[in-house]
C-alpha cells in the first residue's frame, strides 16, 4: 500500500511518525475524508477549502500550494486506483519535544492514503440515541481530537444502533459523525453552521440539492422533541450520503420508513455521482 507522506509516495512501512509527533500527543492536527467515485473525487475543491480552513483556524501554516497538494493526490490514485472508496488525509503541527505551546520550530506531517470499499457503505433506514454533547466549543474544525464523537460512536454500537445524535442541552447540533436534518410539514431543518458542528460537504450538497428541488429550508436549531415529533429524519456524511433514520431512543419517527423528501434529496444526490 502507497501512502503520500509529505510530498513523496512510499510504501506504508516506510512511512515513520515520530513517537513526538503532536498529532499523535496532542492531537493537534486536522484532517479531511473525500469521497471517490468512479476513480474521480467527489467534491475536491471544497475539502480542500475547509482543510485549509481548519489548519488556519489551529494555526498551522498550510505547507503546499493548492496546485501541487492536488498533484500529489492524482498521484497516489494513480499508484492506488480506487474506484470506490475515500482518501483520508491529515496534516499535524510536527515533531517537537513534547511541551504545550507551540514548537518554535516543526514542520507539518501530512499523510494520506487511500481505500477502496469493499462492499457500498448501507444507506438502509437506520437507528440512533441521543447523547450529550460533551465536546468542545469549535466542532466547526475538523480536529484530530475526536474523542468526544469516538465515545458516542461507541455509546451507539453498544445499542447496535447506527449513531449517535448530540444535543447541547434540548438543542439538536450533529451526530458523531454525520450532519442531522429533520423535514417537518415539507420544510427541511438542520443546524446553522457554526462553531457547534462541523459544516459538511454533503450537508452543503443537500442543502443546495433542497433548494434546487424547491423544499423549503430553515438552517436552524431544533430541540430533542422537534426530531421525535418530525416527519422525517437523516443523517449526512462522505461515507453514508444521505440516510434515513428512522428510530431514535427507541422511538419511531412517523411511520418508521424512509420519508420521501429523504429519498428525493438522494435520488438526486445519486444523480450528482455518476
Ligand atoms: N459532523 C461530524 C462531526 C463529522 O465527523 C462529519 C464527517 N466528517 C460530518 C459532520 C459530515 O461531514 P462531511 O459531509 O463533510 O463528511
Amino acid at each position: 500500500m502507497m501512502i503520500l507522506f509529505n510530498e513523496d509516495l512510499v510504501s506504508r512501512d516506510e512511512a515513520t511518525i515520530d513517537i513526538e509527533d503532536r498529532g499523535y500527543q496532542f492531537g493537534d492536527g486536522v484532517y479531511e475524508v473525500i469521497r471517490i467515485y468512479h476513480g474521480v473525487f467527489f467534491e475536491l475543491e471544497a475539502h480542500l477549502d475547509r482543510l485549509e480552513r481548519s489548519a488556519s483556524e489551529i494555526k498551522i501554516a498550510f505547507p503546499f500550494s493548492r496546485e501541487d497538494l492536488k498533484a500529489n493526490l492524482e498521484k497516489l490514485i494513480e499508484k492506488e486506483p480506487v474506484q470506490s472508496g475515500h482518501v483520508y488525509m491529515q496534516l499535524t503541527r510536527g515533531v517537537a519535544p513534547r511541551n504545550h505551546p507551540f514548537p518554535e520550530k516543526a514542520d507539518p506531517v501530512f499523510v494520506a492514503y487511500t481505500k477502496e470499499y469493499e462492499k457500498e457503505p448501507s444507506r438502509a433506514p437506520g437507528r440512533a440515541v441521543f447523547t450529550d454533547d460533551i465536546r468542545w466549543l469549535r466542532c466547526d474544525i475538523k480536529s484530530l481530537n475526536l474523542l468526544g464523537n469516538v465515545l458516542a460512536k461507541q455509546f451507539a454500537n453498544d445499542q447496535n444502533v447506527e449513531e449517535a445524535i448530540f444535543h447541547r442541552g434540548e438543542w439538536i447540533t450533529e451526530g458523531s459523525s454525520t450532519n442531522v436534518f429533520i423535514v417537518k410539514n415539507k420544510t427541511l431543518y438542520t443546524h446553522p453552521a457554526n462553531h457547534l458542528i462541523l459544516n459538511g460537504i454533503t450537508r452543503r450538497v443537500v442543502l443546495s440539492i433542497a433548494k434546487d428541488l424547491g423544499v423549503k429550508v430553515k438552517e436552524e436549531a431544533f430541540t430533542k422533541q422537534d426530531l421525535l415529533d418530525s416527519d422525517e429524519v437523516f443523517i449526512s456524511s462522505t461515507t453514508q450520503e444521505v440516510r434515513p433514520i428512522v428510530v431514535v431512543d427507541g422511538v419511531r419517527i412517523s411511520d418508521g420508513k424512509e420519508g420521501e423528501i429523504t429519498a428525493s434529496l438522494h435520488a438526486k444526490f445519486a444523480g450528482r455521482l455518476s
